[in-house]
C-alpha cells in the first residue's frame, strides 16, 4: 500500500514519464561516450516508442556504432542513462538482454559452423525452450530453409545477413538493433533484407543505423541524425518526413512580372518567394504544375522554365550535416 501511494505521488509529480513509460522502447538521456581524449557521442537524447522502425542515420565516425553498443550492453556509456523496456542497461544488463536483438557491424559469425548448427547455439545461450521448433520456424522466417543445412562459410553476404537477423530474432526480442544491416550487399541482396527488416519490424521495435538516405525512406518511419557524436536532427514530430512526403517546390520563370498576391491564389500554393526578376520558387502541398500552367495561359503570360525541385532527404541531411 505504501509503495502504492509513492507510486502514485511520484506519477502526479511526473507525470510525463510514468505515463509514456510502458510505450517506450528506448530512452536515451545525456549519453556520453568517451574514447582516451575523444568524445565518440556528446550528450545525445532520443527516445523510440514501441513499435516504431527508427533510421539512424550519420556519416561514418559519427557515433552510431558507440549508441548502439551501450544500448545492447556491449559497452558502458561514460555518462548519461539509457533504458531498454524500461530496464537500465547499467543496472539490469540481464534484463535488457532478454529484450533486444543485435545485428552488429560487419555481422561476426562463424564461419565453420552450419546455419542450423549455429542457430540451435544461439538459441541455447539463450536458454530457449523447443529449442529445435524455434530454430526451424526461424529459419523459415528469415527465408533460410534451402541454405539452413551448409556451412555459414559457403552463404552469399545477402545470405549470411539473413542468418545475423535469425540470430538477433531467435528469442523473440520486443528491440532490434541492426547495425548498417545493408552495407556491403549487392542491389539485389539489399532489396531482399530490407523487405525482411520491413516484415519483422511489423511487430518490433527496430532501430537501424545506415549511412544511406535512401534505406531511410524506404524503410523507416522515422529518423534521428547524428553527426560528430552530437544529435542534428529527430524527426519525432514527424518535420522532416513532412518536408519529404508532403512539399511540393517548384521554380518557374514566367516570361513577364506577377505579384506574390498572384501566385499564392493559384489553387494549392502555399507560399511563393521571388529569387530575382521573374523568378519564383513555389512551395506547395500538391503537385502544382498543371494549376501553374492553367493560371498563366488564363493571365496571358509565358512560362519560360518549370522545374520541379526535390526535397529529398539527403537536402535535410546536407542541410543539418555542414
Ligand atoms: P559510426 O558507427 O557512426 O561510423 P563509431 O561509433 O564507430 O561511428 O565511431 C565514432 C567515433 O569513435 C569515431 O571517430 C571512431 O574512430 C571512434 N571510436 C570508435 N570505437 C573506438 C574505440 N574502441 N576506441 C577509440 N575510438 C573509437
Ligand atoms: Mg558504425
Amino acid at each position: 500500500m505504501r509503495l502504492l501511494i509513492r507510486v502514485i505521488h511520484e506519477a502526479f509529480n511526473e507525470p510525463k514519464s510514468y505515463f509514456t513509460f510502458a510505450r517506450m522502447s528506448i530512452e536515451v538521456k545525456e549519453v556520453s561516450k568517451i574514447y582516451g581524449s575523444q568524445k565518440a557521442l556528446d550528450t545525445v537524447s532520443f527516445s523510440i516508442q514501441k513499435g516504431e522502425i527508427v533510421g539512424f542515420l550519420g556519416p561514418n565516425g559519427a557515433g552510431k556504432s558507440t549508441m548502439m553498443k551501450i544500448i545492447t550492453c556491449f559497452l558502458p556509456q561514460s555518462s548519461g542513462s539509457v533504458k531498454v523496456c524500461g530496464f537500465d542497461v547499467s543496472e539490469d544488463p540481464m534484463e535488457v538482454k532478454k529484450r533486444v536483438g543485435y545485428l552488429p557491424e560487419h555481422n561476426p559469425l562463424y564461419l565453420d559452423m552450419y546455419v542450423k548448427e549455429y542457430l540451435g547455439f544461439i538459441a541455447g545461450l539463450h536458454k530457449i525452450e523447443g529449442k529445435k521448433e524455434r530454430v526451424a520456424e526461424i529459419i523459415e522466417q528469415v527465408g533460410l530453409q534451402v541454405e539452413q543445412h551448409k556451412l555459414i562459410g559457403a552463404l552469399s553476404k545477402g545470405y549470411r545477413q539473413r542468418v545475423g537477423l535469425a540470430q538477433a530474432l531467435i528469442h523473440d526480442p520486443e528491440v532490434l538493433i541492426l547495425d548498417e544491416p545493408t552495407t556491403g550487399l549487392d542491389p539485389n541482396q539489399i532489396e531482399e533484407i530490407r523487405n525482411l527488416i520491413k516484415k519483422v519490424g511489423k511487430s518490433k521495435t527496430v532501430m537501424m543505423s545506415t549511412h544511406i538516405m535512401q534505406e531511410v525512406e524506404a524503410v523507416c518511419d522515422r529518423v534521428i541524425i547524428v553527426n560528430k557524436g552530437n544529435l542534428v536532427a529527430d524527426d519525432s514530430s514527424g518535420e522532416i518526413s513532412k518536408s519529404k512526403n508532403n512539399e511540393f517546390v517548384l521554380k518557374v520563370e514566367f516570361g513577364s512580372a506577377v505579384t506574390e498576391q498572384q501566385l499564392t491564389a493559384i489553387q494549392g500554393v502555399v507560399k511563393a518567394h521571388n529569387v530575382s526578376g521573374n523568378n519564383w520558387v513555389l512551395g506547395a502541398s500538391e503537385d502544382i504544375r498543371d494549376a501553374v500552367f492553367k493560371f498563366s495561359v488564363k493571365q496571358d503570360l509565358s512560362v519560360l522554365e518549370i522545374q520541379k525541385v526535390e526535397q529529398s532527404l539527403e537536402d535535410v541531411f546536407k542541410s543539418l550535416t555542414v
